[in-house]
């Protein structure tokens, strides 16, 4: 397995940098912030060898432009919908991307709704999601309608149990408090909350996580269980029949949270 390091950048955002099997080279994933790439690279003596960005949003793209003017010999990926300055490969729905001294081949999810463009990196082990999915929570759907937001976790939703989970921020304490509310009685939420609670006061990263542990916790990926139907009714005082109307409910009570 390549080793994928955290790197804090900004407020909460993370650059995820996965290094190849002998340890010598990286990819970064959204680098916002280049001095945290840079340093990081000099630091531990890395060659940088591709870019992946998620979206245009800045704290994950801003970066791009002074490290291919940097690094020469680095392919940056993004978005085939959207414009990020430095960006050459584009990449759309199916691709496939194969970085052959990492032993590693990453295939690309179209995820519109956070923004129109948004796309997703993953293979069966792990899963580069940007601000679509956040552990316990979702981004908000600032370009896209709900409608969109809802196909594209569901995108997300049908992989493997087994995938880790790389988003792009460190949310997961105030999305645990928000999702305690809409279930109570979720028991893996309650067991989710200490594990995170210990990890943040360690000021250790809450992530990856596995699909599977998000599906028991995000209510973002449980618009169709009972207990949440029926919060989010009682959040909007109407009734609701379908999973995109839950769905749409559930992310305004959190805007509003
Ligand atoms: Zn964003």
């Amino acid at each position: 397995m390549n080793n994928i390091i955290a790197l804090p950048a900004f407020k909460d955002n993370y650059i995820w940098a996965l290094h190849s099997l002998d340890g010598t080279e990286v990819i970064v994933v959204d680098p916002g912030d280049p001095k945290v790439v840079f340093d990081y690279l000099q630091k531990n003596k890395l060659k940088l060898s591709a870019i992946l960005v998620t979206h245009h949003h800045w704290d994950h793209s801003g970066g791009v432009r002074a490290l291919v003017d940097h690094f020469d010999s680095v392919s940056a990926y993004g978005p085939i919908g959207e414009k990020v300055d430095g960006i050459k490969h584009f990449v759309s729905e199916g691709d496939e991307i194969v970085f052959p001294s990492f032993q590693l081949t990453l295939k690309v999810l179209e995820i519109p709704g956070h923004t129109l463009g948004h796309v997703a990196y993953f293979n069966e082990d792990i899963l580069f999601c940007g601000d679509t999915l956040f552990s316990c929570g979702c981004g908000r759907v600032f370009e896209g309608t709900a409608q969109q937001m809802v196909t594209s976790l569901n995108k997300l939703k049908a992989l493997s149990p087994r995938t880790m989970m790389y988003c792009g921020h460190e949310y997961t304490l105030a999305n645990i408090h928000f999702a305690q509310n809409v279930e109570p009685h979720n028991k893996a939420l309650k067991n989710r909350r200490i594990l995170v609670e210990d990890l943040r006061h360690r000021d250790l990263p809450s992530l990856p996580i596995s699909m599977g542990e998000e599906r028991k916790t995000n209510p973002f990926l449980r618009c169709e269980e009972p207990e949440v139907i029926d919060s989010v009714q009682k959040y909007a005082k109407i009734s609701l029949n379908d999973p995109i109307s839950v769905f749409a409910h559930l992310r305004q009570w959190k805007n509003e949270f």
